[in-house]
C-alpha cells in the first residue's frame, strides 16, 4: 500500500504495517522519538495497523498535538494509576485534557488534600521511572464490562453501557503491571516519553457534572516538554495572579460588579476615563475612513427573525416585553446583541450604487448577550459590552483590498497599545454553507493574497469559516506570553441577502453587497481587562486615569502647588493635588499603590527655585526638574498616539 507523507512523497508499506514500520522506514531518529501518528485526519496510537492507502503523519511530542496526548497519557495512566496504588478503594471516573494541563475524577473513602499531592506526585514518578511499555488490547463490549466489572470500577463500567459502539473497547495496560484503563486513545507508547508535570490543585466535581450524583475528587495537574517550559509556565501563572485585572481595579479603583447587574460594569471615575481615551483614541483612528453610526438597543424580534439571530441564538439574548398603548399583543422586543440587522437598516435607507461603495460604518455598539453566570470573568467576559464594531459594504472585488486596508489600520492600532506582537488565522469553509463554491473560492483567496502581499505570516484553520464566510482572527501575545483574540474580520454573503440589502452594478442590475463584518478591540471591556494585565496597571501616560499627582511637602508650598497644577491642566493633563497634612513618603505611597504614573513633589526648596522633584511609578529616584522644561515633556507624553 501506499502511505502519503506530509510532504507530499510517498513510500510504499506492506498492509498491516504499524505508524511505528512506518517511522523506522524513514529513520531510527524518528521512531525513537515518535509517539502516535494521524491516519486520513485522526490520531492513532503508533501500534495500530494500517490497512489502506493512506496519508499519515507522524507525531513527536513536539508539537502541539503531541504535548496533548502525552498530558492525556499522564493523567489517564500515571496520575489514575498512582491514585489506585496509593488508595487501593478509590474508584476511577474520567481524566481529560484541558488547557496546559488535566485532571482526574475518583473517588475514596479517605479523603484526599492538597497536602497529600506531594505524595501522589512522588508515587508518580515512581510509576515514570519504571519506563513501561503501554499495551493495547480490543475488547467487545461484553468483554469490557465483565473486566471492569471484576474490578469494580463501577464509573468505567457506566460509560461502557451507556456507548453506542459494541465492540473495540480500548484497554491499555503498563507493562506487566495490573492497573488498566479504557480509552479512545492515542496513547504514548511507552512512559519514557513523560516530559515535566506537576499536580497544581484539588477540587470536588459531581460525577457526570450533575448535583444529584456523587461529589468526586478531582486533582489538576499541568505538564510539559521539559522543566524549562513548566517553569516558565508556573512562572507565568504567577505573573498572571500578580496582573489580574479584578485585583488591580480595586487597587486603582477603576469598576466593580454587583449582584443586581450580573456581568454588567459599574464604571468608576478612574475607570470610565481610560475607557474614554481609548474610545477617543479609536474614533480619531476611524475619522476620515468609516462613517460613525448609532444604532437602537431594544429592537422587535420581527428583525431578530428576519435576520435569523431569533432562531439560532435566543438563548443568549435578552427579551423584554412592553405593552403598547391600546395595543391587544405584548410587543416582543430583544436587546441587541450584535449590531449587524441594524447596520443593514442603515445602508438600506435610499437606492445604492457601486459607486458607493465600499461603505464603511462604525458603530461603538453597546451589546448584551446571556453568558452562563459561571463563565462570567471579571471584565474579560461580560453580559454588557460595548464592540468597537463596524461593516463594510463592498462589491466582491474589493474584498481584497479592503482586507489590506483593515489590516494596516489594525496593526498600527496594535502597536500603538503596546502590541508589536499579533498572529493571524484564516478559516476557510465550513461543510455546512451557503454561496457558491466560485464565491467561496474568491473570497478566500481575496483574504489570503491580502495577507501574503503585506508579507505577514498566518495559519489557516481548514473548515473553520463561519457558514456565511471565510474570516480571519486576530490573536495578541501580551507581556506575560499570553493569547488573546481581539480582532475579526468575516465577509459575509447571507446577511445582506436575508436583509435586502442591495446595490445597482455597472450593469444596471441589483446586486447584493458582501457585508464584511470587523473589529479590532473586539470589546472595549475586555480590551481594558487585557490592558490592564498587559502593563500590570502601569498604562502609559495617555491611558492612564489620573497622569500627574502634585504633592506637597509644606503647607507653605500651596500656592507655588496650584499654579504647576493650573498650567498642567491648561496643557490637557489630567492632573490631582494632594495638599494633605500627611508625610511625603506617606503619599508617594499611596498613589504609587494606585499606579499613579508621574508623582511630583514640591517642597521649600522647589517652591523657592521654581522646580519640581518627578518620581516616575517603578523608579525609586527623584529626578528635579526646571517647571516649563517638566510642563512641557508631560504634556507632549501625555497626548494620544494619534496627536503625536
Ligand atoms: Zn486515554
Ligand atoms: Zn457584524
Amino acid at each position: 500500500m501506499n502511505i502519503t507523507l506530509p510532504d507530499g512523497s510517498i513510500r510504499e508499506l506492506k498492509k498491516g504495517s504499524t505508524g511505528l514500520d512506518l517511522a523506522n522506514d524513514i529513520g531510527p531518529g524518528l521512531a525513537k522519538a515518535a509517539i502516535a501518528v494521524v491516519v486520513n485526519g485522526s490520531q492513532r496510537d503508533l501500534c495500530d495497523p494500517i490497512n489502506d492507502d493512506s496519508t499519515v503523519s507522524i507525531l513527536t511530542i513536539d508539537s502541539n498535538e503531541g504535548l496533548e496526548i502525552m498530558r492525556h497519557t499522564l493523567t489517564a495512566q500515571v496520575l489514575a494509576r498512582a491514585i489506585k496504588n496509593l488508595y487501593p478503594d478509590s474508584k476511577l471516573a474520567i481524566g481529560p485534557t484541558i488547557d496546559d494541563g488535566f485532571y482526574y475524577d475518583f473517588l475514596t473513602e479517605k479523603a484526599v488534600s492538597s497536602d497529600d499531592l506531594p505524595k501522589i506526585e512522588n508515587e508518580m514518578r515512581n510509576i515514570i521511572a519504571s519506563g513501561d511499555l503501554i499495551n493495547k488490547s480490543l475488547n467487545t463490549k461484553k468483554e469490557a464490562i465483565k473486566l471492569f466489572k471484576s474490578k469494580q470500577e463501577n464509573y468505567k463500567v457506566d460509560i461502557i453501557n451507556d456507548s453506542d459502539q459494541e465492540d473495540n473497547f480500548q484497554i491499555y495496560q503498563q507493562g506487566e503491571s495490573d492497573f488498566i484503563d479504557l480509552c479512545k486513545g492515542p496513547h504514548l507508547p511507552n512512559l519514557k516519553h513523560i516530559g515535566a508535570f506537576k499536580l497544581t490543585k484539588i477540587a470536588g466535581a459531581y460525577w457526570r457534572g450533575d448535583s444529584d450524583n456523587e461529589m468526586l475528587t478531582r486533582i489538576y495537574g499541568t505538564a510539559w516538554k521539559s522543566d524549562k517550559e513548566l517553569n516558565a509556565y508556573l512562572h507565568r501563572l504567577e505573573e498572571a495572579e500578580k496582573r489580574d485585572h479584578r485585583k488591580l481595579a480595586k487597587e486603582m479603583d477603576l469598576f466593580h460588579f454587583q449582584e443586581e447587574a450580573p456581568g454588567m460594569v459599574f464604571w468608576h471615575p478612574n475607570g470610565w476615563t481610560i475607557y474614554r481615551a481609548l474610545e477617543d483614541y479609536m474614533r480619531d483612528k476611524l475619522s476620515g475612513s468609516y462613517q460613525e453610526i448609532k444604532t437602537p438597543q431594544v429592537v422587535d424580534r420581527k428583525l431578530w427573525e428576519a435576520s435569523g439571530h431569533w432562531d439560532k441564538y435566543r438563548e443568549n439574548m435578552f427579551i423584554t416585553e412592553i405593552d403598547e398603548e391600546h395595543a391587544n399583543e405584548k410587543r416582543v422586543n430583544a436587546l441587541k446583541p450584535m449590531n449587524c440587522p441594524c447596520h443593514v437598516q442603515v445602508y438600506n435607507q435610499g437606492l445604492k450604487s457601486y459607486r458607493d461603495l465600499p461603505l464603511r460604518l462604525a458603530e461603538f455598539g453597546s451589546c448584551h448577550r446571556y453568558e452562563a453566570s459561571g463563565t462570567m470573568h471579571g471584565l474579560m467576559r461580560v453580559r454588557g459590552f460595548t464592540q468597537d464594531d463596524g461593516h463594510i459594504f463592498c462589491t466582491e472585488a474589493q474584498i481584497e483590498s479592503e482586507t489590506a486596508i483593515f489590516i494596516k489600520l489594525l496593526s498600527s492600532i496594535y502597536k500603538d497599545l503596546g502590541f508589536e506582537e499579533f498572529s493571524i488565522k484564516l478559516s476557510t469553509r465550513p461543510e455546512v454553507r451557503v454561496g457558491s463554491d466560485e464565491v467561496w473560492d474568491k473570497a478566500e483567496a481575496a483574504l489570503e493574497n491580502a495577507i501574503t502581499k503585506l508579507n505577514l505570516p498566518f495559519t489557516i484553520d481548514e473548515g473553520d469559516g463561519a457558514f456565511y464566510g471565510p474570516k480571519l482572527d486576530f490573536v495578541l501575545t501580551d507581556a506575560i506570553g499570553r493569547e488573546w483574540q481581539c480582532g475579526t474580520f468575516q465577509a459575509d454573503f447571507n446577511l445582506p441577502d436575508r436583509l435586502d440589502a442591495e446595490y445597482i452594478g455597472e450593469d444596471g442590475l441589483k446586486h447584493n453587497p458582501v457585508m464584511i463584518h470587523r473589529a479590532i478591540l473586539g470589546s472595549f471591556e475586555r480590551f481594558i481587562g487585557v490592558l490592564i494585565e498587559n502593563y500590570s496597571g502601569r498604562l502609559p501616560l495617555w491611558l492612564a486615569p489620573r497622569q500627574v499627582v502634585i504633592a506637597s511637602i509644606i503647607s507653605d508650598v500651596d500656592s507655588y502647588v496650584d499654579e504647576v497644577a493650573e498650567l498642567l491642566k491648561a496643557q490637557g493633563v489630567r492632573v490631582e493635588t494632594d495638599k494633605r497634612n500627611e508625610k511625603i513618603s506617606y503619599k508617594v505611597r499611596e498613589h504609587s499603590s494606585a499606579k499613579v504614573p508621574v508623582i511630583m513633589v514640591i517642597g521649600k526648596k522647589e517652591a523657592e527655585e521654581r522646580s519640581l522633584s518627578v518620581r516616575r511609578l517603578g523608579s525609586d529616584k527623584n529626578i528635579s526638574y526646571d517647571l516649563n522644561t517638566i510642563v512641557d515633556e508631560i504634556s507632549n507624553e501625555s497626548k494620544s498616539p494619534v496627536n503625536t
